[in-house]
Formats: structure tokens, C-alpha cells, sequence
């Protein structure tokens, strides 16, 4: 078979000469490597006493958002799970009750709204092809677990809070180019 490429070494089970069976001169090449190292810059960081500055674009985890009035934007049309490439997403419809006008923004919302965080690549589709402005990622870390369950994020955690105060604020993220598409009337409904 045609290799593809030429990294690949072949083994040979030659007999060790007398300098390989001692290991002496590879023990000391080792240790020459492990000291050359020992007083380079180290590149890795004391995580997670240290952080690193993230890029503004950074891709962490998750929020759906509230409109101002603190309805979920979210309408359950299924968009971001059908661009999801890991199919990360999935979600129940529910229909608005009257007198639910002040939970929901749209007749249609999303009664089971569920992210795998093991398989999602944070790769922004879902965020992109949402018509309601309603998922954004985030620049917040998807904290290790030990069970993989703990990873099903739902709606008690991706939805935003309802205090004000404590909303995600996604604005900095967005690049002017979106900011100035926001500005336009004709797309008013998805203020
Ligand atoms: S960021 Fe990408 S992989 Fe993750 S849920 Fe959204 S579309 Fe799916
Ligand atoms: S988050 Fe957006 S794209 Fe996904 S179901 Fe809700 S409204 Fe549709």
C-alpha cells in the first residue's frame, strides 16, 4: 500500500550495539533535551489561578435570550438545530397560553430547549441561522463535570436571568457590520 506520507520510520530489530545497551549516552541525550527546555520561556500558564485574554470573538457557552420586556426571543422554529453540523441541538415546541404574552415573545416557544456540550464545536451556525436573535454564544467557559449527563445543558441554564442587572451582555461580540444590520428597520422584528 502507497504510504501517504514519509513520516512514517521503519523498525528495525537489529542487535544493540554495546553504547545502546548501556543507555548511558540516550539517558543523557534526554536529560540534555529536559535541561535546554527547563530555561526556555515557559508558554504554558498556572489555569485557573491565570487566565488568558480571550480573542472578543471567543465561542463559549451558550445563552438564549430575553427581548427588553424579559420574553425568551426563542420561537422553537428549529433553525439552529438544522444547521447544527453536530446535532448538538433539540427542542420541543409549546404553544403560548393567553396570559403567557409577558414569558413568551412569540406564539411558539420552546417548551424543551436541550444543547449536548460533548458534541457541540462551537462553531456559531445555530447562531448565525437564528432569525430571532435568540442564541448567541458566549464568552463564558463550559466548566468540566464528571458525569456526562451534567453536559445536557437545558433551559435552567441557557436561558438569561431575568434581572436586568444580570443579563449577558453579547453586544461586544457583535462586529459593526451586525450592528449596523440591527439599525435597519426592515428588520425591526428582530429587535
Ligand atoms: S455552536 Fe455549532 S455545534 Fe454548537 S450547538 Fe451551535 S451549531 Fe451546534
Ligand atoms: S434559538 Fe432561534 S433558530 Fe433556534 S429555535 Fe429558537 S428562534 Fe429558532
Amino acid at each position: 500500500m502507497q504510504a501517504l506520507t514519509n513520516r512514517s520510520k521503519v523498525v528495525s530489530d537489529k542487535k544493540m550495539t554495546f553504547m545502546e545497551r548501556i543507555y548511558i549516552p540516550a539517558i543523557l541525550k534526554g536529560m540534555s533535551i529536559t535541561i535546554r527546555h527547563f530555561f526556555r520561556k515557559k508558554i504554558s500558564i498556572n489555569y485557573p489561578e491565570q487566565t488568558r485574554e480571550f480573542s472578543k470573538v471567543y465561542r463559549g457557552q451558550h445563552v438564549l435570550k430575553r427581548d427588553d420586556e424579559g420574553r425568551e426571543r426563542c420561537t422553537a422554529c428549529g433553525l439552529c438545530a438544522v444547521a447544527c453540523p453536530a446535532e448538538a441541538i433539540t427542542m420541543i415546541a409549546g404553544e403560548r397560553k393567553p396570559g403567557e404574552e409577558n414569558l413568551y415573545r412569540e406564539e411558539k416557544y420552546a417548551e424543551v430547549y436541550t444543547i449536548n456540550m460533548l458534541r457541540c464545536i462551537f462553531c456559531g451556525d445555530c447562531e448565525d441561522a437564528c432569525p430571532k436573535e435568540a442564541i448567541f454564544l458566549t464568552d463564558r467557559i463550559v466548566v468540566s463535570q464528571y458525569e456526562r449527563s451534567s453536559f445536557i445543558y437545558g433551559k435552567d441554564i441557557l436561558v438569561e436571568p431575568l434581572d436586568q442587572s444580570l443579563r449577558i451582555d453579547i453586544s461586544a461580540r457583535q462586529t459593526e457590520k451586525v450592528l449596523n444590520f440591527k439599525q435597519d428597520k426592515r428588520f425591526a422584528h428582530n429587535k
